[in-house]
């Protein structure tokens, strides 16, 4: 990057206000929008694509991995979206996979029911500060910039995009060399019941034999029973939330994909075409801001529980190697909880950040990222922004009575829940 900077001043059209604006709608962002809109709030979403639920459908991800605590918004989801996979208890585990086609459209459906305002190919650019408060952003539509005024912000965007803009200190990855967990782009095949055209593009890679792969592994799912296989086996080095590593990855990951899809028609899957891409590659890790508590390995192993819990899970510690390299490095958990304070940045009001860039070490994001978490997450933070407004406070002074009252309300159930003093 070049040294030279231009300033940029100019009046900007505000396009609409709302109580609470949500920044991103991927599982965080979702979750967010209905329970503020739940708490009677006018709440308005932003999201730079054309659909919601993030990495979940933007990604291809398309399965949901177990967290222990199938409650709340999660869990209204899944009696709606997925019945068939609805456990009997909130504390069960469920690893169902899905179509992102179908939730895509469900989302569209449930966030207009909600009565959520959602602006698609809407980006975020920069946030509007009073002093050290939030007070609004600015984004890139398909009429040029507007702005959109809030009392409350909530930051989803994965990579705290809002809370940097605003002041928040990041950090990125692991402690001794900021390396991030590599990106993936994960693809769908189809069993056609015949032998499929096999074509592997010059410049691909013509993978022998499992050490030869990128994860150095097979790792797919064939849980919907409709000859569906969904693919999660590129790996490709990088920070997704820098340009260059992005601009590598996108290419460095379709390359892999297309390998790996012939790879697997040469062995395994002689009758399964490429049958879905995703428009975009994963992004597992960019950047985490500086909260109020910061969640830790130690957090993880210890089982630790918090008075502000928001969140509980027992998904593994599943670090995805950052250098690139074939391992992954998994570790099973008995459960913890995730404090609000997490998703508090230090130094500024008005904002809340929710999902997988809430302030957590390295090793801790890559248990709480998957999205169960994250719809979790989300909706405590919209409430949190309701109880705020209501009581005309700063979203760090809102009474945890009133937050865990409010999300027992709207069906959430805590396990072992620590009593405040
Ligand atoms: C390859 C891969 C495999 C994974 N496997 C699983 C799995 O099997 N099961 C599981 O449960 N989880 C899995 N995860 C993790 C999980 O998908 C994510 O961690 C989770 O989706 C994060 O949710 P989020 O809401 O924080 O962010 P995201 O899902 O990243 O959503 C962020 C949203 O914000 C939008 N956005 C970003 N910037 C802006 C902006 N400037 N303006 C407006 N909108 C913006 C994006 O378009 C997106 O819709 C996987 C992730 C990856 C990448």
């Amino acid at each position: 990057m070049s040294n030279r900077e231009i300033k940029l001043e100019r009046n900007i059209p505000v396009f609409d206000d709302a109580d609470v604006i949500i920044v991103g709608g991927g599982p965080a962002g979702t979750a967010a929008a209905i329970s503020a809109a739940r708490s009677g709030q006018k709440t308005i979403l932003l999201e730079q694509s054309g659909q919601l639920g993030g990495m979940g459908t933007l990604g291809n991800v398309s399965v949901f991995m177990g967290v222990g605590n199938v409650t709340g918004i999660y869990r209204e989801f899944i009696s709606e979206f997925l019945p068939e996979a609805l456990p009997s208890s909130h504390h069960e585990s469920i690893w169902p996979q899905y179509s992102p086609f179908e939730l895509r459209h469900y989302l569209n459906g449930k966030l207009e029911k909600e009565g959520v305002e959602v602006y698609y190919h809407v980006s975020f650019v920069s946030s509007i500060m009073e002093d050290n408060r939030v007070v609004g952003v600015v984004a890139n539509t398909r009429e040029g910039l507007r702005a959109f005024g809030g009392r409350v912000v909530i930051d989803c965007t994965g990579d705290a995009r809002v809370a940097q803009d605003s002041g928040v200190p990041t950090r990125a990855g692991r402690d001794d060399d900021g390396l991030t967990q590599p990106m993936t782009l994960m693809f769908m095949m189809q069993d056609t019941g015949k032998p499929v055209r096999q074509k592997l593009p010059e410049d691909c890679y013509k993978y022998d034999s499992i050490p030869d792969l990128p994860q150095g592994r097979h790792l797919y799912w064939g849980g919907m029973g409709d000859g569906t296989l969904l693919v999660n086996m590129t790996r490709v080095k990088g920070n997704g939330a820098k340009i260059k590593d992005i601009n590598y990855a996108e290419k460095e990951s379709l390359r892999q994909a297309l390998s790996v899809a012939n790879y697997l028609q040469r062995t395994n899957h002689p009758n399964h075409i490429l049958s879905h891409v995703p428009g975009q590659v994963g992004v597992r890790e960019t950047n985490q801001i500086e909260g109020r508590y910061t969640l830790t390995e130690d957090d993880l192993t210890s089982g630790r529980r918090f008075e502000d819990v928001v969140a509980q899970t027992n998904y593994e510690i599943d670090i995805h190697n950052p250098t690139g390299g074939t391992n992954t490095d998994e570790r099973k958990l008995d459960g913890y909880d995730i404090p609000y304070r997490c998703m508090l940045p230090q130094n500024v009001e008005g904002l809340i950040v929710a999902g997988r860039s809430i302030s957590a070490t390295h090793v801790a994001m890559s248990s709480m990222r998957v999205q169960a978490t994250c719809y979790a997450l989300g909706q405590a933070a919209g409430v949190a922004a309701a109880i705020a407004i209501e009581s005309n406070v700063p979203v760090s002074d809102i009474s945890t009575t009133a937050l865990h009252e409010r999300l027992a309300g709207q069906g959430v159930v805590f396990v072992n829940k620590v009593l405040a003093q």
